[in-house]
């Protein structure tokens, strides 16, 4: 299913056809296509139907102008099997690849699909990349990510994307993945964020500095710290509303 015309050009020159899939893209039967179409093209494009579609059968029959002579198809697993042994992971394995939830996400939106590093990028290349690529070295995929939802939302299939990158999250910590030193943050950041009153001990200044410290190498130089609002909402709110 395609809009160039470009899949239909390329599989009627070849003399031989080789085909690679993943083994999730085999759907029940070709009644189902009624189904899959649609909703591929209404997601991925906005379309009812895209322009071209194409059933192809097999190899050219003998008389036949056009078509390769031989076609093989090769469907590969690579970590696909681990990830449907998953209960709660599984249904990640039923995308369609139609890309709403990376249209929809912020992250891909401003920093483009080259940046993940993967074939598969956007909110579901974060969750499938670090099953089928190894959660050691791609465990990072599921960690940026706001987990706003959107992707969720805008999901056809209803995949929880942003519930699975906090699962894969976890699975990361619990496997060891994460550095002590980042253990230590998450754990002061988690006392401190949790007390109200921890965050009024410092005022604004003091906030600001701590902010500019410890997050402005990782925010990067070329970009503006947000800085912290002169009253805290608590503040405003007693102004507001408390009667002394
Ligand atoms: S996860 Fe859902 S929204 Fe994202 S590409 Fe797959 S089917 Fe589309």
């Amino acid at each position: 299913t395609e809009n160039e015309g470009n899949g239909l050009m390329s599989i009627a020159f070849p003399r031989l056809h080789i085909v690679i899939a993943g083994i999730e893209k085999i759907i029940p039967s070709i009644e189902d296509l009624d189904l899959f179409w649609p909703l591929l093209a209404t997601h991925g494009t906005g379309q009812q139907v895209t322009a071209y579609n194409s059933i192809i059968s097999g190899s050219r029959f003998d008389g036949e102008p056009d078509g390769p002579g031989d076609m093989y198809v090769v469907l590969i697993d690579n970590g696909r099997t681990k990830l449907l042994a998953k209960e709660q992971q599984r249904n990640a394995l039923s995308c369609i690849r139609c890309g709403a939830c990376l249209n929809g996400c912020p992250i891909y939106r401003s920093i483009g699909g080259h940046a993940y590093g993967t074939p598969y990028s956007g909110p579901i290349g974060a969750v499938i990349t670090p099953h089928m690529r190894g959660l050691e070295e791609w465990n990072h995929l599921s960690f940026a990510s706001t987990l706003c939802g959107k992707c969720t939302e805008v999901c056809p299939v209803k995949i929880p994307l942003h519930n699975l990158l906090l699962q894969n999250r976890k699975d990361a910590v619990e496997e060891g993945y994460s550095t002590t030193s980042w253990k230590r943050g998450m754990m002061v950041s988690k006392r401190m964020f949790m007390s109200r009153y921890m965050m009024d001990i410092a005022g604004p200044v003091t906030k600001n500095f701590l902010i500019r410290q410890f997050a402005g190498k990782l925010w990067g130089e070329r970009r503006e710290l947000p800085k912290v609002a002169p009253k805290s909402f608590k503040q405003l709110y007693n102004e507001e509303f408390r009667e002394d």
